[in-house]
């Protein structure tokens, strides 16, 4: 494999993140060539989670051609779900019950999972368990909504409709339906990163950067890697974690590159009570969603585009910002938001909404994990899990979800 991975700018404007105190991960130049059993290229919250998970017992490096946190994780607007962006009824349709079941009850174990990650290893991150409101919109109605509820409450999932009534006595929201589920949690996606990878580092794995990996090269022994420093690294196994820079040659059918629009407002601006404990989201195209961070600021984001490269343009960030705001205001008119912070980042979908997680074709002792869609981090993960499981030799029962 040649030329590992395509670059471009991930983010444009000023994400909320890049002020989080608390980012530093000890990192260094590569200088010489190093041999270790696991190397994870990419140290974004994914390769996060993996050198978390790994460094129990492997030698671990990881390495990133940016500093630590500078892709795609720093925009996050890190709302934690385990609901995927296809609603359960029409994943069903897609992939067949049997494995539109398990997908969603994985991904309702992983945010479980992080949040037991962030507490045994005291990652200050402000995570906060949350529920969430799914409101109908213009892809799904409240009749469509109605059969969602009730196809995730059968296979045990706590999602419960609510009507136009219902929605407008508790939340003062006139759509026509909506549905609640609780079991979701919000964070700061950056201090929740560099925690794990501080974590990491203390069990000994290494942070490389910048190292730009270029080639990866494998035989029955393991993988080399080489890297624009000059200098190789030597592994018995390759994780790519690199975002939305897929690697070349690995396959992601379904799966496209877009962009998306965040803001932040200034701290506390008036708010009904209820939205602390939230995740606000809507079944629209494009969607609009929101939350509340721990000090008081509410983050809003959506307005999703199909273009890779429209979250680079500059103009279109005060505009998508100006629709962002506006639909916020007729959705909740009591808010008060005046605009602190505002980004765009590359973004992923893919047609099932699942990501790829997937042993890379042609190249042995190498994975590729690509966290397509709006719970990127609930897949972030799930990966660490699958891939783990099997650079341990043993096989993960969900693994085949998330392959191609
Ligand atoms: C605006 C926005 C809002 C979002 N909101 C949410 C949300 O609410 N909830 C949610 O769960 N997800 C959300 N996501 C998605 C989530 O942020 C991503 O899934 C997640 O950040 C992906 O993390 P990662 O570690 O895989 O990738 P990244 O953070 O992009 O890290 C990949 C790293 O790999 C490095 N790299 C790439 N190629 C190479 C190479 N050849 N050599 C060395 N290094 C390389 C890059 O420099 C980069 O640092 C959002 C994304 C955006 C843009």
């Amino acid at each position: 494999m040649t030329g590992a991975t395509q670059k471009r700018d991930l983010r444009t404007g000023r994400s909320l993140w890049t002020d989080s105190p608390g980012l530093g991960v000890p990192a260094r130049a590569l200088s010489t060539a190093i041999s270790v059993d696991v190397a994870i290229v990419g140290a974004g919250i994914s390769g996060a989670f993996m050198a978390y998970e790994l460094s129990k017992d492997h030698t671990v490096a990881v390495l990133d051609r940016r500093p630590p946190l500078r892709g795609s994780t720093l925009a996050s607007t890190a709302l934690l779900q385990w609901e995927i962006d296809l609603p359960l009824t029409v994943l069903t349709e897609q992939i067949g019950a049997a494995r539109a079941h398990r997908a969603y009850l994985r991904s309702r174990k992983a945010v479980d999972d992080l949040i037991r990650i962030v507490r045994e290893a005291r990652i200050p991150c402000g995570l906060r368990p949350k529920s969430s409101l799914y409101l109908a919109g213009d892809a799904y109605g409240h009749r469509a909504l109605e059969t969602e509820a009730r196809a995730r409450a059968a296979i045990g999932l706590d999602s419960q409709y609510l009507g136009r009534a219902e929605l407008q006595g508790r939340f003062g929201i006139d759509r026509t339906g909506a549905i609640v589920s609780t079991g979701s949690a919000s964070g700061d996606p950056a201090r929740l990163a560099a925690g794990l990878l501080r974590r990491a580092h203390a069990r000994g794995a290494r942070i490389w950067s910048p190292v730009e990996v270029t080639q990866a090269v494998s035989d029955p022994d393991g993988v080399s890697l080489l890297t624009d420093t000059g200098h190789a690294v030597r592994a018995k196994s390759v994780v790519f974690c690199c975002g939305y820079e897929f690697p070349k040659d690995v396959p992601t059918p379904g799966a496209s590159i877009i962009s998306t629009w965040a803001l932040a407002s200034k701290p506390r601006p008036r708010h009904p009570a209820w939205l602390r404990d939230m995740l606000v989201w809507e079944a629209s195209d494009p969607y609009l969603y929101l939350r509340m961070a721990g000090d008081g600021r509410i983050i809003v984001g959506g307005e999703d585009e199909p273009s890779p490269g429209a979250h680079e343009d500059t103009q279109k960030l005060k505009r998508k910002c100006a629709t962002l705001t506006a639909k916020l205001e007729s959705l909740l008119p009591d808010v008060d938001l005046e605009v602190d912070y505002s980004w765009a980042g590359a973004f992923g979908s893919s047609t099932t909404g699942l990501p790829s997680i997937t042993p890379v074709e042609g190249i042995d002792h190498t994975w590729a994990v690509m966290g397509f869609g709006g719970n990127g981090i609930t897949y972030s993960v799930i990966a660490s899990q699958i891939v783990s499981t099997e650079i341990r030799g043993k096989l993960d029962q969900d693994a085949d979800l998330y392959r191609a």
